[in-house]
């Protein structure tokens, strides 16, 4: 079972539709399957098989799909990188895998060249046209590569938001699988038009867009960069029914003039970040669609848990494990807490990764006992429903007390004039740990306004004694907000508007 197989079924069945469009081009069923076997061969030709790497620098274009797919039907193994990365990361991420190739866009040329300098690995660009070109002069090599659920399809290298990157090895079954579950929970079929906003590169938009579109037989429509203007031209133009995003994407089109009715969305999920509770609400009152929030990492091929639909949601949860799938929450002895108690997510079943690559002492670290240990605190509910906490590594210990940010992040977006809020601790001499919030504002507000207004709603250690405000928080791709990245200007420190 090769995860290429899918793409082959579902061209049997489907080869004239559409599979992937972009601003009016679309791409068969039938031409993405010719396109990624004349790619095979063009590996093949480079002496590219089994187990070698193969990097790919590529925006949300068809040709993702082309090169992702013709990589893997050599049984190569896929390293999708970043468009945006710099050529120190791309070349610590080559150095780590030694990717035989890297296949990049023509517009990061000079990044991956850098990024490729002191290694083995080749270059190639693709410019469209010339690729479209090339690719006509080259005979089609049908036959796939077969290949067993437990093999590597490919490493991830992860978003970074804390410590050094580690690729993470996700197998065919691992990504098959987990396609298959997304695509049935949400129940996707051949009519169904899927947005394809997040990014392909990334496990989350691999998985549950591009993945799934192919398992279900359904159309991925293309947005390369997010933008809300853009992203409600497309979901109208397009009649998208299905819509995968972040959270900061979903704020976003909140906030865009041109956000109306929404019902025609069929389903809206929420991930990779904690979706605040009021922006589900709007959803539902002015938009008239609702949004299922779920859960995941890279490491469990994205979705680990999700919300579904009517009864079987609860807002402000990340729902519960999907088919397959166990979690549980730990204390620090490895053993389960009792429910309602806070500890540490952990997970097991198919999707969970192979390990990291190269890296035995991180992956013994990670997964223990046969459970992947998340990093995450969350608790269960009496009926079974997860709620995330924070991130292990983000709590702050101010004067003895434990502090979630979340949950002060939480109230600040309460407030109005609030767009974006992030809770970090700051160093202070006695209590160790002092809270500060550092905002991004729809309308002006004071900082002593935020500050009594978080105050009136959570316990005194909790409040920010710090307030300060920047026009933009820094996000990843994936809508986290990059706590590492925030830097306290020394006016904000003393919480001046
Ligand atoms: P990544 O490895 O880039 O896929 O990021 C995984 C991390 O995203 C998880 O460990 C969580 O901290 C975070 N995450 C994913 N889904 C949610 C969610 N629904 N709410 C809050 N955080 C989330």
């Amino acid at each position: 079972m090769n995860l290429a197989d899918r793409l082959q079924t579902a061209t049997a069945r489907l080869g004239g539709r559409p599979v992937l469009t972009l601003d009016g081009a679309e791409l068969t069923y039938d031409a993405l399957e010719l396109m990624s076997a004349r790619v095979a061969a063009m590996l093949r030709g480079r002496g590219i098989g089994v187990g070698d790497r193969v990097a790919i620098m590529l925006p949300n274009v068809p040709e993702f799909a082309v090169v992702y797919y013709g990589v893997l039907r050599v049984g190569a193994v896929v390293v999708p990188l970043d468009p945006l990365l710099r050529r120190r990361e791309i070349s610590s991420y080559v150095a780590d895998c030694g990717p035989r190739l890297l296949i990049a866009w023509h517009a990061y040329a000079e990044t991956a060249e850098a990024g490729t300098a002191a290694s083995g690995t080749d270059c190639f660009f693709v410019v469209p046209e010339e690729f479209r070109r090339l690719l006509r002069g080259i005979a089609a090599e049908h036959e796939i590569t077969p290949r067993a659920p437990g093999d590597t399809a490919l490493i991830h290298y992860t978003s970074g938001t804390t410590g050094r990157a580690k690729g993470i090895e996700l197998t065919h079954g691992n990504l098959d699988g987990n396609a298959a579950t997304v695509a049935r929970m949400h129940a996707l079929g051949v009519d169904d038009v899927v947005l394809g906003a997040l990014p392909l590169y990334h496990a989350f938009g691999l998985t549950c867009s591009l993945n799934a579109t192919v398992h279900a037989g359904a159309r991925l429509t293309l947005l390369p960069r997010f933008e809300a203007g853009r992203a409600l031209e497309v979901i109208r133009r397009d009649g998208v029914t299905v819509f995968q995003g972040v959270p900061t994407m979903y704020i976003a089109l909140l906030d865009h003039p041109g956000a109306g009715d929404m019902s025609l969305l069929r389903v809206c999920v929420s991930g990779g970040a904690a979706l605040p509770l009021d922006v589900l609400r709007e959803y539902e009152t002015r938009l008239g669609c609702s949004i299922v929030e779920g859960y995941g990492l890279s490491e469990t091929s994205a979705v680990a848990a999700s919300n579904r639909g009517g009864p079987a949601r609860r807002p402000g949860s990340i729902g519960y494990p999907v088919k397959g799938v166990e979690m549980k929450v730990v204390g620090d002895d490895g053993h389960e807490v009792p429910r309602g108690d806070i500890g540490e997510i952990v997970v097991r079943g198919p999707n969970v990764m192979k390990g990291y690559w190269n890296n035995p002492d991180a992956t013994a670290e990670a997964i223990r006992g046969g459970w992947f240990h998340t990093g995450d605190l969350g608790r269960v509910d009496e009926d079974g429903f997860f709620f995330l906490v924070d991130r292990r590594r983000d709590v702050i210990i101010r004067g003895g007390y434990t502090v979630y940010p979340r949950e002060v992040e939480e109230v600040l977006y309460e407030h109005p004039a609030v767009r974006q809020a992030a809770v970090i601790g700051v160093p202070h001499p006695e209590l160790g740990e002092e809270i500060a919030a550092v905002v991004a504002l729809r309308v002006p507000v004071e900082a002593d306004d935020l500050r009594a207004f978080v105050k009136e709603r959570v316990a005194a250690y909790k409040y920010p004694r710090h307030v300060s405000f920047v026009d933009e928080l820094p996000v990843t791709a994936t809508g986290k907000i990059l706590k590492r990245a925030i830097s306290l200007p020394e006016t904000a420190v003393r919480g001046r508007a």
